[in-house]
């Protein structure tokens, strides 16, 4: 089935982008690298939308350091984090997250602002973003504002961006130098969307885990990463036991993906290493 729009622009820059959003009605709808967007205009599933195609913003994509903080544009793509010096010494979680993405076509034009703003709750970014108590930028007609990551995903496909915002940039604090971050995940297939998954980073002042695919959001388990902050892993795999609501569906009943995110979870343990049982 073809895609069904209801107009197309390109944005030469992001204010450029903002007028565009502001003239279109309330059906705006940004294109980023179209990895989901365009899938699910082919559905059907979003129709009539006035696209405006922010692609080719060249201020939007990058990746930096400024003072104690990674910044990664919203336009820089999977495959540019994965490669990526500084996100593998500074945040080495979304180096690992970017090989279980999907494959090398969808890397090569999917954005990570794109699977931060689509907020699928079986997405890697999204909980790596949660594991590293990322900031979310937004640019909107009246200026800028910072969404703390905890506040940002809530519910399905949907965040705190509002009508006629823009994401610009992530920022995560950049890892200490005793810092572990480690992702594990199960899929049906290499590239499927996970079962289920766990981000988990440890540092000084204590661990932070989120998991994916086991709710509308990801989730982050704080009675969790209490236990592992006191040494007691057993004590963390039971109170994980009640800190998700996993979904039964085609691919997985709950009572599976609960079992999945317990194992995961001890084997996240075991590669940072750093518990008794
Ligand atoms: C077959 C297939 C398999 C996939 N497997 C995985 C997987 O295993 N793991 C995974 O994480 N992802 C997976 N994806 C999704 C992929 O990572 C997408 O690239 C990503 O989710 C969306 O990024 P995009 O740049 O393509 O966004 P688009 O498709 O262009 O946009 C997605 C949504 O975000 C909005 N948006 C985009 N950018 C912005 C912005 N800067 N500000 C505000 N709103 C914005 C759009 O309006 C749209 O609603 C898969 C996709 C496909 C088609």
């Amino acid at each position: 089935m073809k895609a069904s729009a209801g107009g197309y622009a390109r944005a030469q820059d992001v204010r450029h982008a903002l007028d565009l959003l502001a003239q279109s009605d309330g059906q705006g709808r940004i294109l980023a690298g179209g990895q989901s967007l365009v899938a699910a205009m082919n559905m059907r599933l979003s129709t009539g939308d006035m696209l405006v195609d922010i692609s080719r913003i060249a201020e939007l994509s990058g990746i930096t350091v400024a003072g104690d903080r990674l910044r990664i544009g919203a336009l820089t793509r999977h495959v540019e984090v994965g490669g990526d010096p500084l996100v593998a010494e500074h945040a080495p979680l979304l180096t690992q997250a970017v090989q279980f993405i999907a494959h090398a076509a969808i890397r090569n034009r999917g954005t990570i602002g794109g699977a931060l703003a689509h907020a699928d709750p079986a997405a890697e970014f999204p909980a790596c973003a949660l594991a590293l108590g990322a900031t979310i930028h937004v640019q909107g007609p009246d200026g800028s504002r910072d969404i703390a990551v905890e506040d940002f995903f809530e519910d399905v496909f949907t965040t705190a961006i509002e009508d006629g915002e823009i994401l610009t940039a992530l920022s995560v604090p950049l890892a200490e130098p005793t810092e572990a971050q480690v992702l594990e995940e199960v899929a049906r297939r290499s590239g499927d969307y996970a079962l289920a998954g766990v981000c988990l980073v440890r540092r000084a002042s204590g661990h932070r885990l989120s998991l994916f695919s086991v709710g509308s959001v990801p989730v982050l388990a704080t009675a969790t990463m209490a236990a592992l902050d006191a040494g007691d892993l057993d004590g963390a795999v039971a109170a994980l036991a009640t800190e998700i609501d996993p979904p039964s569906d085609t691919q997985a009943s709950a009572a599976y993906r609960r079992h999945l995110a317990s194992v995961l979870l001890r084997r996240a343990v075991a590669r940072i290493g750093d518990q008794r049982t």
